[in-house]
């Protein structure tokens, strides 16, 4: 835990992204950002024991209850990151556009810190196009560097929601050769 990863993968003088933040003082928040990396991905974040836990779900959250969607466990983000959008500059650590899809606030389980630990998080979303209950479930043990985790739709009294989200996801792959034009090795998911 703690910010030493991340800050260690980047270079503040040439990365736009931020070094801080602070807790927010109200309910704890979400965000997910679509990435425009390498690889188009979608960056799930929560915060929690002051910090945004992270990871990368390279096909996004679904909306389809028992869904599961692979969701690789990267380093803690500060706080400010949930407001970052822009461009990581070429050669960077992430290189590529960050933009914000969603954000809102989230209940965590009773027990947050057990729930990690056991590597079994329920919690529930209310942003504007994730509104419900998930469950980020790991899948092999804690010691791996990167855990391989299952973010999952679970049954909840929310109304489906209107985003049509393979649509966006298709509309996203061809942007995202625009958006990477200029950027090697990029590689479609
Ligand atoms: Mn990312």
């Amino acid at each position: 835990m703690g910010l030493q990863e991340y800050r260690k993968k980047r270079n503040f003088k040439k990365t736009p992204e931020p070094l801080t933040g602070r807790s927010s003082k109200k309910a704890p928040i979400f965000v997910v950002q679509e990435h425009w990396a390498s690889h188009h991905h979608f960056d799930f974040r929560l915060e929690a024991f002051g910090t945004l836990k992270s990871w990368a779900v390279p096909k996004g959250p679904s909306t389809e209850v028992g869904d599961k969607r692979l969701a690789v466990e990267v380093e803690d983000h500060p706080i400010d990151y949930a407001k970052f959008k822009g461009k990581i500059p070429e050669g960077e650590y992430g290189a590529g556009t960050v933009e914000i899809w969603d954000k809102g606030v989230w209940t965590p389980p009773a027990k947050m810190r057990d729930a990690f630990e056991n590597g079994h998080l329920e919690f529930e979303l209310k942003g504007k196009k994730l509104k419900g209950k998930w469950l980020l479930q790991r899948t092999g043990s804690a010691n791996g560097k990167k855990s391989n985790w299952l973010l999952i739709k679970r049954h909840d009294r929310e109304k489906k929601s209107k985003v049509d989200l393979i649509f966006h996801h298709t509309k996203s792959k061809k942007k995202a050769r625009k958006k990477t034009l200029g950027l090697k090795n990029y590689r479609r998911n």
